[in-house]
C-alpha cells in the first residue's frame, strides 16, 4: 500500500511531500541503510549521484533548499568509472574518480542533502490540481515523490565498441574527448582514433600537431558521408594521419592500464594490423540517459538530449527545459561540454535558477 507522507522538503526552499510506502529504505552509501517512509526532508532531483547531481545537492542543501537525490544505480556516476581525472580544478596530481565523488557525497550529507540509492526514476509528470503545482516523480517500484521543482542529470553513456578488454585501458590510455590535457599525453608518439563524425574530425585536427602520428579507423567506406567536407579536407591535407576505412579495432594490449599496442581488423578480409599505439580514442558517440523523459512534454533535440535556456527561446533562463521548475544540468543537457568540472559548475549555477523559479513561479516564460 502506498501512503501520502509530507515533509518538509523542496529542491529548494519550500514544501514538498513524498509518496513511499511504510517500511521503505532509503540507503545512503557509506551509512547503514535508514527507514526513509516518515517526516524527512528531500528535494526531488530526477537523477543525480553524478558528479552534477552531488554538486547540486551540495549547492543547493547549502543554500537552504531540502535536496532529495535520487540515483537509479550506485555512487559518483560516470565520474566515479574514471580511474584518475587529471583535469579536475584544485587535484595538480589527479584524483581518482571514485575518491573525488566520495567527498562530494560527504559533503552534500553534510549539508543534509538526503540520498536515495537505488532508485529509478521511471516518469515525470505534473499534478497541478492536487499537488498544488508540484512535480510528481513515478519510482520503480510504484512510488512516488515530489517537489515544487525537479533537476534532471541523469546523464549519458558513451558508446563503446565491443573491445573486450577495454575496460582495463579506460582512464589512463582510452579517452573519450581530447582536450589540452590528452594532446599532451600524446606528444610524440602514435595514436589511433575511431569514428568518422565531426566531433572525431575535429579532434584528428587537434591532434595531429602532436602525435607524430594518428590512425584514423573508420567502419564505412570513407569519411564524405559522415564528417563536414572542410573536416574531410583538412584531414587529407595531414601527411601524419593515415585513413583506415571498413575497420574495426579487435583487441588491446599492455599492462596496467598502459597501452601497448592495438589491433585492428578489416571487416571483409579479415586481415588484422597491429600496431605500437599508446593511446586510443574512440569518438563514436553517446547517449543521453533520457528514456525515462520520453512522455513528459521536456523538449529533447534530434539525438535525445534535453534541450534547455536560449536554445528555447530568447528569453528562456539558463538551464531551464521547456517545463518550468524542470531543470536539466550536466551531460544529458543538449550543447553540454562533458567534463566533470563543467558538471560541477552547472550544478552550482542551477541552484539560483531555482531560486528564481520559486520567487516567482508563474514569471518564468514558457516557450
Ligand atoms: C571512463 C570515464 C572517464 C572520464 N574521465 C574524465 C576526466 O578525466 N575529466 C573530465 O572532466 N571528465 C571525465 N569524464 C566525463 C565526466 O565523468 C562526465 O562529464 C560527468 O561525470 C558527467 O556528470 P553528470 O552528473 O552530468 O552525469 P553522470 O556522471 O552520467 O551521472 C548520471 C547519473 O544519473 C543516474 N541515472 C540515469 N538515469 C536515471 C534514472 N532514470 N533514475 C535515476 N537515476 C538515473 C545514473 O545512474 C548516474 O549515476 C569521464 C567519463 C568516463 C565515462
Amino acid at each position: 500500500m502506498i501512503r501520502i507522507v509530507t515533509a518538509r522538503a523542496a529542491l529548494l526552499v519550500g514544501q514538498a511531500a513524498f509518496w513511499l510506502p511504510s517500511g521503505r529504505r532509503c540507503q545512503s552509501l557509506g551509512e547503514p541503510a535508514v527507514d526513509f517512509d516518515g517526516h524527512s526532508p528531500g528535494f526531488v532531483r530526477g537523477v543525480a549521484r553524478g558528479a552534477n547531481g552531488l554538486a547540486t545537492a551540495v549547492y543547493a542543501a547549502s543554500e537552504g533548499l531540502s535536496v532529495l537525490v535520487l540515483d537509479s544505480r550506485a555512487f559518483g556516476g560516470q565520474a566515479g568509472a574514471s580511474a584518475r581525472i587529471e583535469n579536475y580544478l584544485g587535484f595538480p596530481t589527479g584524483i581518482s574518480g571514485m575518491a573525488l565523488m566520495g567527498r562530494a557525497h560527504s559533503q552534500a550529507q553534510k549539508f543534509g542533502a538526503t540520498v536515495a540509492i537505488p532508485d529509478e526514476v521511471v516518469t515525470l509528470e505534473s499534478a497541478p490540481d492536487l499537488y498544488h503545482g508540484r512535480f510528481l516523480l513515478l519510482l520503480r517500484g510504484e512510488e512516488r515523490a515530489s517537489a515544487r521543482s525537479v533537476v534532471m542529470a541523469s546523464g549519458a553513456r558513451y558508446r563503446r565498441p565491443a573491445i573486450d578488454n577495454l575496460a582495463a585501458f579506460e582512464g589512463a590510455s582510452v579517452h573519450y574527448w581530447a582536450s589540452p590535457l590528452e594532446r599532451n599525453l600524446c606528444d610524440g608518439q602514435e595514436v589511433a582514433l575511431v569514428g568518422g563524425g565531426n566531433s572525431a574530425g575535429q579532434a584528428v585536427v587537434y591532434l595531429a600537431g602532436k602525435v607524430t602520428k594518428l590512425w584514423l579507423i573508420v567502419r564505412g567506406s570513407g569519411l564524405e558521408a559522415t564528417m563536414s567536407r572542410y573536416l574531410v579536407e583538412r584531414i587529407a591535407a595531414l601527411t601524419n594521419v593515415e585513413l583506415v576505412i571498413d575497420s574495426e579495432v579487435v583487441l588491446l594490449e599492455g599492462q596496467d592500464g598502459v597501452l601497448e599496442a592495438a589491433r585492428w581488423r578489416h571487416r571483409r578480409s579479415g586481415e588484422e594490423t597491429r600496431r605500437n599505439i599508446r593511446h586510443l580514442f574512440l569518438f563514436i558517440g553517446a547517449e543521453p540517459n533520457t528514456s525515462w523523459l520520453s512522455h513528459c512534454d521536456v523538449v529533447l533535440d534530434e539525438k535525445g538530449f534535453v534541450r534547455t535556456g536560449t536554445e528555447l527561446g530568447i528569453n528562456r533562463p539558463a538551464l531551464a527545459t521547456s517545463r518550468s521548475g524542470v531543470f536539466a544540468v550536466g551531460d544529458v543537457r543538449a550543447g553540454s561540454v562533458k567534463r566533470v568540472a563543467a558538471a560541477v559548475g552547472e550544478g552550482a549555477q542551477v541552484v539560483a535558477a531555482i531560486h528564481a523559479y520559486l520567487a516567482a513561479p508563474d514569471d518564468q516564460p514558457v516557450p
